[in-house]
């Protein structure tokens, strides 16, 4: 298959990669110059987009979604296919999912969990929004790039569900950080903790896959000095997006509400940007009650 994509950063990169390896022709840009193994690179966005069955995009916001759509559309053939795998607010997403359907294109959002380990070893989960024949078209690349691809409904789902998770885990990592930093005070020692919790009614992918306690739990970046992982300001994006789409559907949210400020607060006004978004942990352990 002819494959065109768009935005090879840290994730777009060796998922631009795997679908070389597994025998596609993939034609790549990006507005920095970057050496793909395997895929051949166009001189602009709209040249990587012509002639392809397959159009892939991997960008920082729905901002520049909007810009590249405006550009590659117009090249891309009709009947062919549109995949977003971008993390963008749910409203960009339907509106260049509609863009792209006038143009007789199949659109499909479909934003990633998994990181940049599970795009280098093509295990990263799906969330797609589209048509079912969209899907269809999507899906054998999916298979190629990700380990699970859920079609989670019609255009904007995939970003529905993608800023629903990534709410929970905000929630979630700072709810285990807080009771860490607590357990902390009252001098319990961390792995009892961790054993105890991972097993108990508190255990969640935040405590039990991503522990925020160096020494404690599986492999993650609190062992690596909180380098990230998922930084910090990815996670105050995604807590920015959901409080976006809840104001929008006028949803009562204020975990998440609360999440959102804490991140926002952690990044821009504390050393939060460029941790992890597991930091959270020596934050709270710095800080007092008042
Ligand atoms: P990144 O910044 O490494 O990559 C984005 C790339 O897009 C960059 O290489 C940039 O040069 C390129 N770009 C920007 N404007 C462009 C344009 N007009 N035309 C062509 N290329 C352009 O970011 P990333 O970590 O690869 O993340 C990409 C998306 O995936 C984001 O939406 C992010 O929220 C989401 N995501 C990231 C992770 C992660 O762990 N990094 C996990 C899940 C989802």
């Amino acid at each position: 298959m002819k494959i065109g994509f768009i935005g090879l950063g840290n994730m777009g990169g060796p998922m631009a990669a795997n679908l070389a390896r597994a025998g596609h022709e993939v034609t790549g840009f990006d507005m920095v110059p970057v050496d793909i193994d395997g895929v051949t690179m166009a001189a602009s966005g709209a040249e990587a987009a012509m002639g392809r069955d397959v159009v892939i995009t991997m960008l920082p916001n729905g901002q520049i979604l909007r810009a590249v759509a405006n550009e590659i559309i117009p090249a891309m053939d009709a009947g062919t296919t549109f995949v977003d795998c971008s993390t963008v607010d749910v409203e960009s997403a339907r509106d260049v999912a509609k863009q792209a359907a006038d143009a007789g294109l199949l659109p499909v959002d479909a934003p990633v969990s998994g990181g940049v380990g599970g795009a280098t070893a093509g295990t990263l989960t799906f969330m797609a929004g589209g048509s079912v024949d969209a899907f269809a078209k999507a899906e054998p690349l999916f298979d190629i790039m990700g380990q699970k691809a859920v079609h989670c409904g019609d255009s904007g789902a995939g970003q529905a569900a993608k800023i629903c998770n990534n709410m929970i885990l905000g929630i979630t990592m700072i709810g285990t950080c807080e009771a860490f930093a607590l357990a902390d005070k009252l001098g319990l020692d961390r792995q009892k903790m961790f054993d105890v919790v991972s097993t108990s009614s508190g255990y969640s992918w935040s405590m039990n896959a991503y522990c925020p306690a160096p020494g404690v739990g599986p492999q993650s970046p609190a062992d690596n000095d909180y380098k990230p992982g998922f930084a910090a300001e990815l996670m105050l994006k995604d807590l920015r997006l959901s409080q976006q789409a809840a104001e929008a559907a006028d949803a009562d949210t204020p975990l998440g509400q609360a999440a959102t400020a804490l991140y926002q607060q952690f990044v821009e006004s504390e050393d939060g940007r460029g941790m992890d978004f597991s930091a959270m942990l020596p934050r709270f352990e710095k800080r007092s009650r008042s």
